[in-house]
């Protein structure tokens, strides 16, 4: 199967990122829940503008007392969202560009990264009334294909997957781990259901079935485990003519995840690396973490190997890498230390797309998994 090229360039020149690898990085901030409004908890988030997010750093009484001021932080990222945007509204700026990309032939991944509760699933999966990123993009997909595609026909499919623990299911066909291949289109998780969808309407259902067979917990029988990672992957084909009357078959890839919980991965700074091990560290978080630092930096050597995970995403990293992250944050004070640690992340996550020229070694991640928490943990003290 041959890719075309067209004028993919020119379209994702000015809509991605100048030829650059580039991460666009947007926070999320949900509204306040009903437990945490209960438990008295104060909004310690607020987004400025547009763009910047403003961290209250002592929303804690206590703490204000000790340090006889009031100080907070500002954040500025692509797009910031207050807890009042629409569903509609995080889809057309985060993730509807990306869209485009696809339909031109190329590959692309969103993610979602943030604490537990902190609006993840909200965000990708969302909810019949409110449909999320990835009910909303395969929407768009099958709308655009329709006006693009010369001859009407068109292949829409999709595979729906977990990552728990190293172990790869497949979350539409629930039943023994799949095993990871390597062929000639890279990475294939081997049995892995390819649905084809032929309307919209199919999905969502299809996508919360999906999503009721998470691994959950085992002492929160009817809670989704917050290790675990959820991969939807639409793959798209269909034909276009080119100026010349050729005919051009077109394949693209989008990759939307729903990552597992951030706090496992990033430790506080009250934490040693030692607890960090001892709190299982999400393998899989830290790896895509380097991968995407390795991407960014230009490496020879990326390390997609070190988990599932990215080994399954690498297609969708490779190459041209259009690469959204959208960092989900609670409101409320009761989280302070995990929005805190999802801001800083989503931050330089934002700092090392802007620095593709000029190497910075100490962004650098080594390939181990200890070594990664360890620089996780000094980047996260560098960044205070
Ligand atoms: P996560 O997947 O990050 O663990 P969820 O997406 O499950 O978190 O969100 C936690 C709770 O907050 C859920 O009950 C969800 O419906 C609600 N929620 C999250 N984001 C929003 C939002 N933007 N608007 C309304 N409710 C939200
Ligand atoms: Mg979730």
């Amino acid at each position: 199967r041959k890719l075309s090229v067209g004028n993919v360039q020119e379209v994702e020149g000015e809509k991605i990122g100048n030829g650059q690898s580039r991460i666009l990085v947007f926070v999320r901030l949900r509204p306040m829940g009903k437990k945490e409004r209960e438990a008295g908890s104060k909004c310690c988030v607020r987004i400025v503008n547009k763009r910047d997010v403003y961290l209250t750093e002592f929303a804690n009484e206590n703490d204000y007392l000790r340090l006889k001021r009031l100080r907070g932080r500002h954040f500025t990222f692509d797009a910031s969202f207050p807890d009042s945007t629409t569903q509609h509204e995080i889809y057309s700026t985060t993730t509807a560009e990306l869209v485009e990309a696809v339909l031109q032939g190329r590959n692309g991944s969103v993610f979602c990264y943030g604490a537990t509760g902190a609006g993840k699933t909200y965000t990708m999966l969302g909810t019949i009334e409110n449909p999320g990123v990835m009910v909303l993009a395969i929407k768009d997909l099958f709308n655009k294909i329709r006006h693009k595609s010369f001859d009407g026909h068109n292949v829409v499919h999709l595979s729906y997957l977990e990552v728990y623990n190293e172990t790869v299911r497949d979350l539409l066909s629930p039943g023994r781990p799949l095993v990871l291949r390597e062929d000639k289109q890279g990475i294939v998780a081997a049995g892995l259901t390819q649905y084809r969808a032929y309307s919209t309407d199919e999905v969502m259902a299809l996508l919360q079935q999906g999503n009721l067979n998470r691994t959950t917990e085992p002492t929160r029988a009817n809670e989704t485990s917050s290790r675990s990672h959820a991969i939807l992957q639409v793959v798209i084909e269909y034909r276009v003519k080119d100026a010349s009357s050729n005919i051009i078959n077109r394949v693209g890839k989008l990759s939307l995840i729903d990552l597992a919980g951030s706090e496992r991965a990033l430790a506080t700074e009250q934490r040693t690396l030692r607890s960090i091990e001892g709190a299982n560290i999400n393998k899989s978080l830290l790896a895509l973490s380097s991968c995407i630092n390795a991407l960014v930096e230009g490496k020879k050597h990326i390390p997609y190997r070190n988990s599932k995970l990215t080994q399954l995403l690498k297609d969708s990293l490779s190459g041209s890498c259009n690469t959204v992250m959208i960092a989900n944050i609670s409101p409320s004070d009761l989280s302070f230390g995990e929005t805190q640690n999802t801001l800083h992340w989503a931050d330089r996550a934002k700092e090392i797309r802007m620095k593709t020229c000029d190497v910075n070694e100490e962004i650098q991640i080594p390939d181990s998994g200890e070594k990664q928490a360890k620089l996780l943990l000094e980047l996260q003290k560098e960044n205070r």
